[in-house]
């Protein structure tokens, strides 16, 4: 369960949400760049534009307040896979984590409280969902819809996160079941788990999170498995506090330490480029299996039957315990439908449940928002990406798109790193404000060929990796099996190719000149 530093956090957090709330006052008419999103990436964006020297600017957060996933992941035992020390702002860093891998609410405590070091806040609006943004060609601007009132932009920043949309599968019956039911990524504080038998769907990452945290509670706690994960020992432990003390004295050991973490990862994307290597870690993997399972049948059911890395892989000491402890259970067989007091499988069995959890991941390739962006030509972004596929330039910008910055866009993720590789799409997105303004240009369009040029050469170098190649489905991949989320190389080739942007591949948009007065007095 969270530590005394997460509780901490959390009544900082109420407090913080309570003056956020407050400050969030009406929207401006009209700002030069509108942030949409307030997780790592739009609250590093908004300190990106600070630190240049502007601030005419907004956030529009469509909850209660900044943090994203670290704000809205409240399921017991959300937990970042990363090391803490790396998994946070290279120029904010954090002497004080109280655990190597930090838990849900130090991790929203953490940036929140960046959020207000470096001044965000008062550019923040929350509980301002957008719901529409139209790139206006004839005002060179966005004209941006939310459930605030409208404004308009120069610059579009999207930052609403590729993992903020819970996807819950269409189960016949689903809407019949007679309990509580909720998606990890909501988890319902107020329904009290204990005593109950909780049905768990889903076998992914936060799922292998909270069964081990719920299971002493519960009566029951029925897993139902599609597909087994991979799953890794746990490296995590507290932190020292001669460990804080130091980092805290000297800034530059941590940053050495965040040095030593980050180029340490970037090796592991080895494994998932060249195929032979990845038996190291899945025998690994493997022998942590037969470690905590003893039941061969049991274990067998465990073993995942497509190679390392094809999915995300997990890491935990206590899954495999939880689920051996006598009021817990592996259901492997295909769920049927759901009834109103349980789970029924394919095999005509009904597992009992008051509660339903649904840890089913999310929508990363039919992101909603892609409905209702409009670029040049009147078009959708979703309209676009189903004819010619999810795609951008350096995973930044998109032909059609003027001025939109995409943050963690296509073939961002990283299946081996940090997400701070982030911090070079902000510089970025700087360098490409600087040049417009530099050029007297009022946008930047992508060109499509340099679009193109850029994906093709993408998917060359995916083919062969685990994750079109290792014999799974997952969510990395698209309707057509296209990886378009993950970057295929490290998170340094990444930095490479986004060090400065490169006007060339972009169509520089003049201001249109304002239409001459007629004379007067001219017959
Ligand atoms: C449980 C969990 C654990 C994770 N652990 C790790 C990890 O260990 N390491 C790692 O690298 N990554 C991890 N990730 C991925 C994680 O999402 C990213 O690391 C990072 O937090 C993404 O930041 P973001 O700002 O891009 O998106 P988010 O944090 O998702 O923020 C997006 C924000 O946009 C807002 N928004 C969306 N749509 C709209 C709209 N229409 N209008 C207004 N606001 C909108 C959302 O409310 C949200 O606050 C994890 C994800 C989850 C869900």
């Amino acid at each position: 369960m969270a530590s005394e530093a997460g509780r901490n956090g959390q009544a900082a957090d109420a407090a913080r949400t309570a003056t956020a709330t407050a400050a969030a006052d009406g929207l401006p008419a009209h700002v030069d760049v509108a942030i949409v999103g307030g997780g790592f990436a739009g609250v590093g964006m908004a300190i990106a534009l600070l630190r240049d020297g502007r601030d005419d600017f907004v956030v529009l957060e469509r909850d209660d307040d900044v943090g994203g996933t670290w704000h809205q992941n409240t399921y017991p035992g959300c937990q970042c896979d990363v090391p803490s020390n790396l998994y946070s702002f290279s120029f904010a860093p954090n002497p004080e984590w109280s655990q190597t891998f930090a838990l849900q609410p130090e991790i929203g405590a953490y940036l929140k409280r960046v959020a207000d070091d470096f001044g965000v806040r008062p550019h923040v609006r929350t509980r301002t969902d957008v719901h529409d943004a139209a790139w206006d060609e004839q005002a060179q601007r966005w004209r941006i819809e939310t459930s605030r009132g409208a404004l308009t932009a120069r610059v579009l920043v999207a930052g609403m996160g590729a993992l903020s949309e819970p996807s819950i599968p269409s189960i016949p019956g689903a809407e019949t079941f007679a309990g509580p039911a909720f998606h990890t990524a909501c988890w319902d504080r107020s329904v009290d788990l204990a005593g109950k038998r909780v049905a768990v769907i889903g076998t992914g990452a936060s799922a292998v999170q909270v069964v081990p945290r719920i299971q002493p509670h519960v009566a029951r706690v029925d897993v139902f498995q599609r597909t087994p994960p991979w799953i890794m020992p746990h490296p995590g432990r507290p932190t020292r506090p001669r460990e804080r003390a130091l980092f805290r004295a000297l800034p530059l050991v941590q940053k050495l330490v965040r040095g030593a973490v980050y180029w340490g990862r970037e090796c592991y994307v080895l494994p998932f480029r060249f195929h032979r290597l990845s038996r190291l870690p899945q025998r690994m993997a493997l022998r942590h299996l037969e470690r905590q399972v003893a039941d061969p049948l049991l274990r067998e059911r465990l073993t995942p039957r497509y190679e390392i890395g094809c999915k995300r892989i997990l890491m935990s000491d206590d899954y495999f315990p939880a689920l051996q402890q006598p009021n817990a259970e592996l259901v492997v067989d295909a769920i049927e439908r759901i009834a109103p007091g349980g789970v029924v499988t394919r095999d005509g069995v009904e597992h009992p449940a008051d509660v339903l959890v649904w840890g089913t991941g999310f929508r990363v390739t039919d992101m909603p928002y892609v409905e209702w962006l409009r670029g040049r030509d009147g078009r959708t972004l979703g309209e676009v990406w189903r004819e010619h596929g999810m795609q951008a330039l350096r995973g930044t910008t998109v032909a059609g798109f003027p001025n939109l910055f995409m943050l963690v866009g296509p073939n961002t993720g990283l299946g081996h790193n940090s997400i701070f590789f982030i911090e070079s799409q902000l510089a970025y997105a700087i360098d490409a404000l600087r040049s417009l303004d530099a050029r007297g240009a009022v946008a930047i369009d992508a060109r499509r060929e340099a679009q193109a040029a850029f994906n093709a050469a993408l998917q060359r170098r995916m083919r062969g990796t685990v994750w079109t190649k290792g014999g799974c489905a997952s969510w990395y991949l698209d309707a057509h099996g296209r990886n378009t989320t993950l970057w295929p190389g490290t998170s340094w080739s990444f930095r490479r190719a986004t060090r400065r942007f490169d006007p060339a591949e972009h169509e520089l948009l003049m201001p249109r000149q304002a239409a001459a007065p007629a004379l007067a007095g001219v017959c």
